[in-house]
This record gives C-alpha cells, sequence and structure tokens, in this order.
C-alpha cells in the first residue's frame, strides 16, 4: 500500500504536495518522493519518512505548477533508492507516474516489454512497467491518446492500480483499476479566481489543504486535467464490478477519511458495535468474563469506544504508545516488526493488574505482534485477556498490495479460535464474523461499498492470480520456506 497524490494549478503545488504526502504518511513510511514540471522536470526522492526526505531547499528547488508525490510502502521491489517513486521517462513526450497497488501479471508484463516492444526496465517495480506500457502505447498527448493508451493498460495489466501521472506539457492524469481495488479522491479549490485540483489516495490532503471533495475516481476511469485547466473524464472500463479493499476500513486509511462516500470513523465504529454482539453471546454463555475493555493502539481505538459502550464495560487505554517508532505492521521484515514492538507500546498497569480485559485490535494477521501485546499486558498482571479481532479471520495471501502474501504465515490460515488462543497466550480469541463487516461497510445511507473484496477472508479474487500465486510459491520455496 502507498500513499499517491497530484496537484496541478496552484502555485505552491511542490508544498501542498510535501503537505499532502504528510498527512498521508500512515500508508507508507519507506520513502517518498514528489516530482514537478515547469518547462522541465524536477524530481527530489529518497527513502525515508516525508520530512526527512524533503528539507526547505528542495522543496523550493521542485518549481511548477503541477506536482505528482508518492509515499512508500514496500511490496514489489527490493525497496532501495532505484524503486522510489515517482518514476520518469523522457520519451515519449516526458511522463511521470505515482503508483499505489500491485500488479499480478507483473512478470509476463515484464517480459512483454522486452520481447514485443523493446524495452527494458532498471528496477524491480511494478510501476515501471506500468509505465512503460503505457508510454509505449502513447501516440499523442491529447486526450484521445491518452485514452486509446490506458485502454491498452487496462485490458493488459492486470491487479490494483490508482495511478497519478505528469506528461510534460500535456497535464496531470489518473487513472484507477477497472475493479477499484485501491481508493482515489478529486477535489477541487479555486486559487486567486481560477481552479486547482488535487488528487490523492484519501480525502484527508484535500481537507487539510482546502480543496473540495468533488467525488472519487471511479473503477476503470480515466481523468486528465490540461495544461489549459480543462478537465476530460471517460470510463475507459465500466464492465467490471466494483470490488474496493476492505481492508482499506479495517486498517489501512486514515480514520477521518471517507472513500467511497464511507467514512472510515463510521465504518470503524459499527464494526465495534457488530463485533460487540458476537461477544454478548459469548458472554451470556459465559464464555467470556470481562471488567473492562482496551484498544491496542491506534486503529482499534474508534472500534474498541463503540464496543465498550454497546457491551456497558468501563473503556480504558491500558497501553501507551511511543509515538515515535513505525506502525509495525508497515515495517520490512520479521524482525524489524518484533523489535519494534518490544519498544513500542507500554502497559498501565495501574488499570489493568487483577482485570479481565477485552483487548481489541483492527486485525490478526501473522499474530506475532498479538502474541507479545498478550504477553505485555499478561506480564504487567491482568487476569484473563480476551483477544477480539475487528476483521474477520485472514484466511488468504492479498496479492493486491498489502503484505501478507504467503498463506502459510496467517495466523488463522488453517487454525481454529481455541488454536489461535493457544499461540497466542490468550484466554480467548474473537473475531468479526462476516456479516458483521459487511454490514459495517454498507451502514452509511450514502455508501457505494456493496461488494467489497474480501479475498483475503474467502480466497474469492476478483482477478486471476495465478501468475502471482506461483511466483509468490517459488519465491518461498527459493526462500526456504516450502
Ligand atoms: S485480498 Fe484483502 S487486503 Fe487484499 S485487496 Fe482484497 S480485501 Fe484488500
Amino acid at each position: 500500500m502507498c500513499g499517491v497524490i497530484g496537484v496541478i494549478g496552484s502555485p505552491d503545488s511542490a508544498k501542498e504536495a510535501f503537505l499532502g504526502l504528510i498527512t498521508l504518511q500512515h500508508r507508507g513510511q519507506d520513502a517518498a518522493g514528489i516530482l514537478t514540471y515547469d518547462k522541465s522536470f524536477h524530481l527530489v526522492k529518497n527513502v525515508g519518512l516525508v520530512e526527512n526526505v524533503f528539507s526547505r531547499e528542495a522543496i523550493d528547488s521542485l518549481s511548477g505548477n503541477m506536482a505528482i508525490g508518492h509515499t512508500r510502502y514496500s511490496t514489489v521491489g527490493k525497496g532501495d533508492a532505484q524503486d522510489v517513486q515517482p518514476l520518469v521517462l523522457n520519451y515519449p513526450y516526458g511522463i511521470g507516474v505515482v503508483h499505489n497497488g500491485n500488479l499480478v501479471n507483473y512478470q509476463s508484463v515484464k517480459e512483454r516489454l522486452q520481447t514485443e516492444m523493446r524495452r527494458r526496465c532498471f528496477t524491480d517495480s511494478d510501476t515501471e512497467t506500468i509505465l512503460n506500457w503505457f508510454a509505449d502505447k502513447l501516440e499523442g498527448n491529447s486526450f484521445e491518446h491518452i485514452r486509446s493508451a490506458i485502454k491498452s493498460v487496462f485490458e493488459n495489466l492486470q491487479g490494483s492500480y490508482s495511478v497519478v501521472g505528469l506528461l510534460a506539457e500535456g497535464g496531470l492524469f489518473a487513472f484507477r483499476d477497472p475493479y477499484g481495488l485501491r481508493p482515489l479522491v478529486l477535489g477541487k479549490k479555486l486559487v486567486d479566481g481560477k481552479p486547482a485540483y488535487m488528487i490523492a489516495s484519501e480525502t484527508i490532503p484535500l481537507s487539510f489543504l482546502g480543496y473540495e471533495l468533488e467525488r472519487d475516481i471511479r473503477p476503470g476511469e480515466l481523468v486528465f486535467i490540461d495544461r489549459d485547466m480543462k478537465m476530460h473524464s471517460f470510463v475507459v472500463d465500466g464492465t467490471k464490478p466494483h470490488r474496493p479493499c476492505m481492508f482499506e476500513w479495517v486498517y489501512f486509511a486514515g480514520a477521518e477519511s471517507e472513500p467511497e462516500g464511507t467514512p472510515v470513523y463510521g465504518t470503524r465504529l459499527e464494526l465495534g458495535r457488530n463485533l460487540a454482539k458476537v461477544i454478548r453471546e459469548r458472554m451470556e454463555r459465559g464464555e467470556i468474563e470481562a471488567d473492562i475493555v482496551a484498544p491496542v493502539p491506534d486503529t482499534s481505538r474508534t472500534a474498541a469506544t463503540a464496543l465498550a459502550e454497546e457491551l456497558k464495560l468501563p473503556y480504558r487505554e491500558i497501553l501507551i504508545k511511543n509515538r515515535y517508532i513505525k506502525r509495525t505492521f508497515i515495517l520490512g521484515s520479521q524482525e524489524k516488526r518484533e523489535k519494534a514492538v518490544d519498544l513500542k507500546l507500554n502497559p498501565v498497569v495501574s488499570e489493568l493488574k487483577g482485570k479481565n480485559i477485552i483487548l481489541v485490535d483492527d486485525s490478526i494477521v501473522r499474530g506475532t505482534t498479538s502474541k507479545k501485546i498478550v504477553d505485555l499486558v499478561r506480564r504487567a498482571g491482568a487476569r484473563k485477556i480476551y483477544f477480539v479481532s475487528t476483521c474477520p479471520p485472514i484466511r488468504f495471501p492479498c496479492f493486491y498490495g498489502i503484505d501478507f502474501p504467503d498463506r502459510r504465515e496467517l495466523i488463522a490460515a488453517d487454525r481454529t479460535e481455541a488454536e489461535i488462543a493457544k499461540m497466542l497466550g490468550a484466554d480467548g480469541v474473537v473475531y468479526q464474523d462476516r456479516d458483521g463487516l459487511l454490514k459495517s461497510l454498507d451502514r452509511a445511507s450514502h455508501s457505494r461499498v456493496k461488494n467489497p473484496c474480501t479475498a483475503c477472508l474467502d480466497g474469492k479474487y476478483p482477478t486471476d492470480v495465478t501468475e502471482s500465486s506461483r511466483f509468490a510459491a517459488l519465491r518461498n520455496s527459493e526462500r526456504g520456506t516450502g
């Protein structure tokens, strides 16, 4: 998962892209970059957090009234400097792109680029293959030409991709894969009476920088804003069902975001309320005896408050987070994850000692972090710990940009709740049920999330993932894991 942003029409485009990326930092913390255009391209990018990549001088060097930016979360590629986005090609016209998502037929696309189009890639990044495919099919820099190139992208590149790009002397373009797996929103404001546009992964940078949310970019849609600030848009492929990723609402998106007209905060409240129903049944059967409800900070806090209200139990913050350590799930390796969790949370002993605790987390993926948290709370003096997840059991890999690609790493892949509880060292584990998840997403009357992707729960992928599965299996066998 990554954060992408594009700005056109603002004299402060680089500064706005920078501030926008800061508000999208939760979507990826490995690297960041900004590209602007003003007669020539200007590019600053590096590994690290947004605020560390850009000095004041760097922002000042990014001149021009159009910009694209990216904050990276590594899933494909080596994760080193050469994969950092934006990526740029000088021919034809000069094109720069940023991308959120994952191609599921990356290997064959890369091969076809070499054999059919005589194009070589420098990196292992799927973004480079998208850029090259698009560039190869682009025969002019009008909207019609872009549309025709995107049609070819949609016909040949499978997976999730929300892309924002700059076409030198052309304008700002953006497109979203036909299933709309990853979010992308469009906003507008007036600068000195003239329109300026922002396109971003989430609504947060829009409201932060004074842009009014116009709408989501539609699945399969191309949007192009030319240098005269004329907006062109067309749904190039409207034939596929809309399958936005449910995990955006469960974990990834900021609580104040509102993708697909469906507030993340409100959805997380609903997740808490629905989960409370499952827990209440178990309390009535005498399987759970609880004194307090506590969140695992930060994402699950919203759901935990609603769950506590619903169960009429006190809500307590028993784990205090050291805010200067990166989100553990995002960190690239197991070793980094384990080290980070040791440092990240401190228990409030006075509030948990001798208590029976319902400990709420947004999800349980590998279980590594959950186990350490249970251990931490237990050592601090809790009596009973019920570890509850606002997300149903994650049993299948995600090939669309969330970093849980190997089924054997998933704690719920083949285990019962009792087995998982034992592995975590908890007195019980309770998961949201699938119905509760879908109801939570559908709660808002204007919600457009009727049929989200839930492939990591049920193995029903919106696209063909044969190539990704094969590649993941090969990679795991090379690693010696099977
Ligand atoms: S498989 Fe899961 S995490 Fe991946 S896109 Fe689908 S819902 Fe999201």
